[in-house]
């Protein structure tokens, strides 16, 4: 994993000369090699999945009374339900030059990152899934205090610096400011994409909000559920964690309260799995997140909605390797936003090409 490679390197002397060496205006700096494991890295769900967790399973039912819960089958439906997403790349890793006193070749590097990323907004109502708001940002994420944005003839990455921290790798400390940005963006497009939708016949209050990933930094949007499809941490006791694996499609498990580094109700979720000869006992298992602020009555509302929801959305096996919990809206979205990143090579021999232009001949 690129953490483990870059750990514990905040600094470097870089060679004066070598290849990727930039220079002049405000700012120099150099561009690493090419590396196709950029942007695989999962850091931030290592980050927030501590399985220490604070647990009140108490939430809708008592322990001793827990079981698996129906759908109501006469849970209005939502006009609109607007699905929310964001996809990340890392485009280069680049060495920013302190520059020394009086001009002469730096001796330290700090590292950066250059990223693109992007969040957007599908809404399924009675139009059908239509893309509603999109938006694409470029950044350079560094702790070097003095970075200025790095602009290319294929666009700007706009300078985003945030603190060193002494607990963390700084390839962490970088990758955790990317998704904190990327967490702005979508805020900012679910925000946008609520105004824009009720243009279209969506009385207000009409729709919820689907979050792909945890909730975190998204808890104050209203009507807003987050959507887990990986279970990285065991948050129940066992006698209640095996009532997860016995749920049939559509059954959701009792609302509860877990505490981390940050508060959240939340339960799980059986989405309908095609018919196997062997079904894991996990398989279609989705878990739900909502704000930890609510009173039981309206997390139990919630937690209703989203069994009546979606399960019409799930993804058929042949279609998603991820089926049924890739719910193929946020599928298609992410593919939308992805091609939107534009094309990564040409990027990255983009910023290669300003790094160099800028070089001052000695
Ligand atoms: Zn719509």
């Amino acid at each position: 994993m690129t953490a483990a490679v870059l750990g514990g390197q905040p600094a470097r002397p870089f060679p004066p000369g070598a290849p990727g060496h930039g220079g002049g205006g405000a700012m120099r700096f150099s561009v690493d090699a090419w590396d196709p494991s950029y942007g695989t890295s999962a850091e931030l769900e290592d980050f927030l999945s501590e399985s220490a967790a604070r647990v009140d399973v108490n939430v809708e039912l008592s322990a001793g009374r827990w079981r698996a819960i129906d759908p109501d089958p006469g849970t209005p439906v939502p006009p609109a339900l607007l699905f929310v997403d964001g996809v990340r790349r890392i485009d280069a890793r680049v060495w920013i030059h302190d520059t020394a006193p009086g001009g002469g070749p730096a001796s330290d590097a700090s590292m950066g990152l250059c990223a693109s990323y992007a969040a957007g907004v599908v809404c399924c109502c009675a139009q059908q899934a239509h893309l509603v708001r999109f938006e694409t940002r470029r950044g350079l994420f560094t702790v070097a205090s003095r970075a200025g944005s790095i602009v290319t003839w294929a666009g700007e990455y706009t300078a985003s610096r945030t603190a060193a921290s002494k607990e963390k790798p700084l390839s962490v400390t970088l990758s955790q400011a990317l998704q904190r940005r990327l967490g702005d963006v979508e805020v900012w497009t679910a925000v946008e994409a609520r105004a824009a939708i009720a243009g279209h016949g969506v009385p207000e209050g009409g729709d919820l909000l689907v979050i792909d990933g945890p909730l975190y930094g998204r808890q104050h949007l209203p009507r807003a559920l987050g959507y887990i499809k990986s279970h990285r941490s065991t948050y129940l006791p066992p006698e209640l964690n095996a009532i997860v694996g016995t749920l049939s499609a559509g059954q959701r498990t009792p609302a509860f309260l877990i505490g981390t580094s940050w508060d959240r109700h939340t339960w799980y979720l059986r989405l309908p799995v095609a018919a196997g000869p062997a079904v894991a006992p996990w398989a279609g298992i989705v878990r739900i997140e909502c704000s930890a602020d609510l009173p039981a009555r309206e997390v139990i509302a919630l937690a209703g909605l989203s069994q009546a929801c979606l399960g019409r959305f799930a993804s058929a096996e042949y279609k998603d390797a991820r089926a049924p919990q890739n719910l193929y809206p946020i599928a298609g979205l992410e593919r939308e936003l992805r091609r939107r990143l534009g094309d990564p090579r040409l990027l990255y021999r983009a910023l290669r090409l300003t790094a160099q232009s800028a070089a001052v001949p000695r």
